[in-house]
């Protein structure tokens, strides 16, 4: 310190001497002169150090730092450390907020931060989704002119978040949001948002399952216990009745036993825990099973084609083919009205394998088709019914065909017709000849 103070007034104690020296020799006159004249250069010296100081502040940098000797050089050097430094802590900090930035934006919830009066400080991309948020003009804006609806006014400004309010968004009306406001720091508020469409999709799908359950086995049962009492309440009752009883009973029986049987297939294809037993499949021994399978339900009544185009076979479960097949083709049967053509082919396109049952049958309307994989739906009740059908056989086909990462293609037409086809991937394809390996071709009448 002492050491700055003499150089700072070295300039001014060398001019009052050499002042001093001129005043000895001459006059007091010029010594003043001398004196007030070095005083005004150490000062405009300095205004100058000063003005170059001051030009060199608006945009600090090291290559443009001034030179100046003495004890301005040193200034200069101090006060371009402390801006290094101050860079480098802006820096640091605007790199710490990148990657928070970074981690929220890629956190599976929306996020955004509400000041203490409901403006929007920041929010994620996936806030700006749910809310339709936009990231330029939205910024500081009140959240409530954004989102309007009333219930999420009202739990923004009721104090109790403990329950998240569920909300569809009035933009996106095929979506559900859970919303949670957690107070933080004081006054500010995080937003999250979480999207739980599926969740409450797949829960939807869970209820009208179990609803659709006990009303398909409410029926037989109600019919089935109906006779019982009848039965018992008329011991006297004609053989004929009884036999008519008996007969109904027995349909409504069979009815709830394939529907359970369904439902279990259905329930251990869904099962990840059993995975799938594969092998490679003798496609032509399997397809003739099929259509013996067909033949049979079928009683004749339909004249039944069956055309083997390829050698190839399948990796897969032989059980769980058997049963897609089966049921394409029991579909075929059930939907086609006596003397209609079926048609079971088994061929490749495009090095993929193709099992493809064809009927002209009642076809179904292009409305019906996206949801006939859905379990329980009909196109119609009564003519599924009155066929023995439960309603599962074409989700079964989907689950299969999933298993075996294979396509369900459906075509159809009202009153025309209608071709299912089962398309294997490539990978599942073993070349080769079967057993019987030649190309079958085969018909009924
Ligand atoms: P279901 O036991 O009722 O036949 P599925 O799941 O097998 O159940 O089929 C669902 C619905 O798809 C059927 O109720 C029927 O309306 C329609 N469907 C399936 N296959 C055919 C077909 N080959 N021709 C016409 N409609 C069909």
């Amino acid at each position: 310190m002492q050491d700055f103070w003499f150089r700072v007034s070295l300039p001014v104690m060398f001019s009052a001497l050499i002042a001093l020296l001129l005043w000895g020799l001459f006059s007091p006159i010029p010594a003043l002169l001398f004196m007030v004249a070095m005083l005004l250069m150490v000062m405009a010296h300095r205004a100058w150090q000063l003005f170059r100081l001051e030009r060199w502040l608006s945009d600090a940098r090291i290559e443009t730092i001034p030179e100046a000797g003495g004890i301005w050089e040193e200034a200069f050097s101090q006060l371009y450390r402390m801006v290094k430094r101050h860079n480098q802590t802006k820096q640091e900090l605007a790199d710490e907020l990148r990657h928070m930035e970074q981690a929220t934006a890629a956190l599976p919830e929306g996020v955004a931060i509400l000041n203490e009066v409901n403006r929007l400080e920041w929010f994620n991309p996936l806030a700006q989704q749910h809310f339709y948020l936009d990231a330029e003009h939205d910024i500081m804006q009140d959240i409530t002119y954004l989102v309007r609806q009333p219930e999420f006014v009202e739990y923004l400004l009721e104090s109790n978040f403990n329950d998240p309010l569920i909300m569809i968004p009035a933009r996106h009306d095929d979506m559900v949001l859970s919303i949670k406001l957690i107070p933080y720091g004081g006054n500010k508020r995080l937003l999250i948002s979480r999207d739980i469409t599926q969740f409450k999709r797949i829960e939807a799908m869970r209820r009208d399952f179990v609803a659709n359950v006990s009303h398909e086995l409410r029926t037989p049962l109600t019919v089935v216990s109906g006779f019982v009492e009848n039965l018992q309440d008329m011991p006297d009752l004609s053989q004929d009745s009884a036999r008519r009883a008996l007969q109904l009973m027995a349909e409504q029986t069979r009815r709830m036993d394939s529907l359970v049987s369904d439902l279990l297939t259905l329930s251990r294809l869904e099962n990840e825990q059993s995975p799938m037993h594969e092998e490679a499949v003798d496609m032509n021994e399997l397809l003739n099973e099929v259509y013996q399978d067909g033949e049979l339900l079928s009683g004749a009544h339909h004249p039944l084609r069956m055309e083997i185009a390829s050698k190839s076979n399948l990796l897969g479960n032989r059980d769980e083919l058997r049963s897609a097949f089966g049921n394409l083709l029991s579909n075929a049967v059930r939907y086609t009205p006596e003397g209609g053509e079926i048609l079971l082919r088994w061929f490749e396109r495009g090095g993929q394998l193709v099992f493809l049952v064809q009927d002209s049958g009642i076809g179904i309307a292009a409305q019906h088709i996206p949801r006939l994989t859905e379990r329980f739906y009909r196109v119609d009740r009564s003519r599924s019914r009155e066929t023995g059908g439960t309603g599962l056989g074409l989700a079964i086909v989907k689950h299969i065909a999933m298993r075996h990462q294979a396509k369900l293609e459906i075509l159809s037409e009202e009153k025309k017709g209608s071709t299912f086809s089962l398309v294997f991937p490539i990978k599942r394809v073993l070349q080769g000849a079967s057993k019987n390996s030649e190309f079958a071709q085969m018909q009924s009448e």
